[in-house]
């Protein structure tokens, strides 16, 4: 016998010390939840960092409740909490119960989706949520996919399969060029640069006044890249801007895609709800001409983190990610697998959370969250116009607002150090959280509104912050210290 205690790992024999643990984790976490009043409460990184590098990782606790009170003080009491109101900085989104109920058993089973004889059931259960998914983007029965980690690996993939078929059809990889518009996610480029094509291949596109993709531009772009002598082998279209929740006009773009014969991705990551939103799903129209699409469930879907997918709209073009090992998948099997389909090969079974999500919610629900959210970004917008001193960059497309304090009589260097300095003040009293971003190089803040439990008073009480943390900052002089005065 052993004389090693067993009883931390999961097994029929320790189900009481397993439903203890879990029991006094749920105490720890709903009591943490009952006290949260305010997004964040402030703390700076060197604070945070101090508190953690104290901890010595060969010294264990011993058991759950210290390391959990520990863990309070290291994480959960300063952690940003998404489901607060006041909580409009970056695209994360309040997340579903069903979907948590799912991370509960995931963990536990921890079924790996590389293939059928790790995971069975949940191999077909993935299979027919990316079904699900290709028949709302309009895809045929040919399409296929694959669950990841995020937008960013999607888009990756993606590229990859796009590059995969510019190497078919004989072109040079320097020669190889992507188009996706300014306002496109870096991810686009990054890929690029994963790919050995480097970012100089990414051929950026100019917006319109409503931040979409340009399409005159856009052929402007794919004509001067022939006469170059360059190789269009693809082309991202945008379905929500992440500062903009601009969506390209997929139509137009992929006529031109096909044209050209770039291959289409149309990058979902955002705007995926809506292929759930009853009253906006046909923002998406054109979705359904794409090669592949980008979805992130945990933007819109309200999943928690990680869950996305590439959707392709035919299966026979994810080949570029297959390999045979003889120990996992051999050539010979005629076991259905999914990692022949994935750039990962061990895999969270990630789909689960969407599964339970449908299976107690419904679509319907989901898509109602989104609509609501929009409808909040609507309404709070049009409160805001011609409120003095205030300085909206564009009319909302989604659900993000993209504006700044801009009192009179400042220098935009001043304008755009003032609002830095309102964001950093409001993190640190913890009251609201807001994102900045830069439009044409021109400091702005950018709020974005993915809780359906949040009111139009709770977003233009964040506002009000904004103005009068401004001004409070203008009066005492603050900005002199920021280094944004003249
Ligand atoms: C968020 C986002 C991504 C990246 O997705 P991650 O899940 O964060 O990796 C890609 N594209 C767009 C448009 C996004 O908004």
């Amino acid at each position: 016998m052993s004389e090693t205690p067993l009883q931390h790992l999961f097994h029929p024999a320790n189900a009481d010390d397993y439903a203890a643990a879990i029991r006094s984790g749920l105490a720890h976490l709903t009591s943490e939840l009952a006290a949260v009043t305010r997004p964040v409460t402030g703390a700076a990184p060197a604070q945070a960092a101090a508190a953690v590098a104290a901890v010595d990782l060969d010294q264990p606790l011993g058991d759950a409740d210290a390391a959990l009170d520990e863990l309070r003080r290291l994480w959960l009491r300063d952690a940003v909490w998404f489901h607060v109101p006041t909580y409009a900085a970056h695209l994360n989104c309040p997340v579903v119960i069903p979907a948590l109920v799912a991370e509960l058993f995931l963990s536990a089973v921890n079924s790996s989706l590389d293939t059928f004889d790790q995971s069975v059931g949940a191999t077909f259960m993935e299979r027919q949520l990316i079904g699900w998914t290709a028949n709302r983007i309009g895809f045929g029965a040919r399409a296929d996919g694959v669950f990841t980690s995020g937008g960013s690996q999607t888009n990756l993939q993606a590229l990859f399969l796009a590059r995969s078929r510019g190497q078919e059809r004989g072109v040079a990889l320097g020669a190889m060029r992507i188009l996706a518009s300014q306002d496109a996610h870096f991810s686009v480029q990054k890929s690029a640069r994963i790919l050995g094509l480097g970012e100089e291949a990414v051929i950026s596109v100019p917006s319109d006044r409503r931040r979409r993709m340009d399409p005159t531009a856009f052929e402007r772009a794919l004509t001067g890249c022939l006469a170059r002598g360059e190789r269009p082998i693809a082309v991202v279209a945008t379905a929500g801007t992440t500062d903009f929740g601009a969506i390209d006009p997929l139509r137009q773009i992929a006529d031109l895609a096909r044209t050209y014969d770039a291959w289409l991705h149309v990058d979902a990551a955002y705007g995926g709800g809506l292929l759930v939103a009853r009253r906006r799903a046909h923002l998406l129209a054109g979705i359904e001409l794409a090669d592949s699409v980008t979805i992130d469930y945990h933007k819109t879907f309200f999943q928690p983190v990680s869950s996305s997918a590439l959707i392709v709209r035919d299966g026979a073009t994810l080949a570029p990610a297959t390999w045979h090992a003889d120990y996992l998948n051999p050539v010979e099997s005629t076991n259905p697998d999914q990692v022949g389909k994935s750039l990962q090969t061990t895999r969270r079974f990630d789909a689960l959370k969407l599964w339970l999500t449908l299976r107690v919610m419904g679509p319907d629900l989901v898509g109602a969250y989104v609509d609501d959210v929009i409808d909040l970004t609507e309404a709070v917008h049009d409160e805001l116009l011609g409120v003095e001193d205030l300085e909206i960059a564009a009319p909302p497309q989604l659900s993000t607002l993209v504006l700044r304090h801009a009192p009179a009589g400042l220098t935009e260097a001043e304008t755009g150090a003032l609002n830095l300095a309102i964001r950093a003040e409001l993190y640190s009293r913890g009251e609201a959280m807001v994102a900045a971003t830069k439009v044409d190089g021109r400091q702005f803040l950018k709020l974005t509104l993915l809780n359906p439990m949040a009111t139009r008073e709770d977003i233009l009480g964040i506002v009000e912050r904004i103005r009068k943390v401004g001004t409070a900052l203008l009066g005492h002089g603050a900005l002199v210290a920021t280094g944004g005065a003249r």
